[in-house]
């Protein structure tokens, strides 16, 4: 282990993480950013991204990353491509192992984000990108007139359907069982939608197509009959899952994993500060990650100044 005491260190390196950087490297804290398995979080798997301000024209979710990651160097950002396997926050300054060394910080940055759940099917996968989505607002306007469906029955799954019906001729809401979990105005409010339908107490089994999605297989949750049901879309919306295991308790967490945060930035061990979707299943956009991103450099830079 080396016994220098870093400033800060950062860890992820989706828009939360690499936006901390920018400022913390601009405010000469000298950050090390640990970039981990999946460097450049969820962007990586998307396409065009046409939301982010300053991109009239889109731009690839890959590109944007890899420019964040240039604009963060240029500034000093160590990016270190490591995986953080565990965390010592008991005692100052706090120590962070990785699978290839150990880092000593005054203070931490926990930027790494969350995953989509997938329903784990067969084809899923091969076919993600290729009409198969996690992200409506990323994705929904390449879904023009086309019949799609989405999986779940939480208010993401409704505020999705919903979502989808500017761009889709027809939503079709896929349940797994008879009563949804949603809220009931969120649900008033897809069921109020004319191009959206529910089908209740069916599982979706596998996605079908070559090239492209061209439907879904679905079994009855009561008979356990099996049919194929034509789409040109499937969306699913059953929850996301914040990467906050490796923190094996050592600040709070709430039910589903997501750090708790006070104050915009802080998490429950002074001097270790959240940013983005690890903290965030409300948004989950890459500009409020950004926004967020900037407001814990920013606090580190004060409490650096004010605790040494
Ligand atoms: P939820 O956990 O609320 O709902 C998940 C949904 O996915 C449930 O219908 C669940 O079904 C279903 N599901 C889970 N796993 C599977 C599976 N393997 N196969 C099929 N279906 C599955 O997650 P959300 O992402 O919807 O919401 C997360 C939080 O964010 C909630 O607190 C929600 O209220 C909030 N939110 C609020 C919004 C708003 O107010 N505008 C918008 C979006 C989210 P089952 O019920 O059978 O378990």
């Amino acid at each position: 282990m080396n016994d220098e005491v870093l400033n800060t260190v950062i860890i992820g390196s989706g828009p939360a993480g690499l936006t901390a950087a920018i400022y913390a490297a601009r405010a000469e804290i000298k950050p090390v950013l640990i970039a981990g398995l999946n460097p450049g979080g969820q962007l990586m798997q998307t396409t065009e991204v046409e939301n982010f301000p300053g991109f009239p024209e889109g731009i690839l979710g890959p590109d944007l990353m890899a420019n964040m990651t240039k604009q963060a160097e240029r500034f000093g950002t160590k990016i270190m491509q490591e995986n953080v396997e565990s965390v010592d926050f008991s005692a100052k300054p706090f120590k962070i192992k990785t699978d290839k060394a150990e880092y000593l910080t005054k203070t931490v940055i926990l930027a790494m984000g969350a995953e989509a759940n997938w329903l784990n099917l067969p084809n899923e996968q091969r076919l993600r990108g290729k009409g198969v989505s996690a992200c409506a607002t990323c994705d929904g306007f390449f879904f023009k007139n086309k019949e799609v469906v989405v999986a779940g029955g939480g208010d993401a799954a409704m505020e999705e359907a919903i979502f989808l019906t500017k761009y889709a001729s027809k939503v079709t809401m896929l349940n797994r069982t008879e009563e949804f979990r949603a809220s009931k105005i969120m649900l008033s409010r897809a069921q109020a939608n004319p191009k959206i339908e529910f089908i209740t107490n069916v599982q979706i089994v596998d996605v079908l197509g070559d090239a492209v999605i061209s439907g879904v297989r679905l079994k009855d949750s009561v008979t356990g009959e099996e049919r194929d049901f034509v789409c040109g879309g499937m969306f699913v919306a059953i929850g996301h899952s914040p990467s906050t295991k490796f923190l094996n308790g050592q600040i709070e967490l709430d039910q589903k994993g997501y750090a708790i945060v006070k104050n915009n930035t802080e998490s429950s061990v002074e001097g270790v500060f959240i940013a983005g979707d690890v903290a965030d299943h409300r948004y989950r956009q890459a500009i409020t990650a950004a926004g967020a991103g900037t407001m814990a450099a920013l606090d580190v830079e004060k409490y650096l100044a004010h605790h040494i």
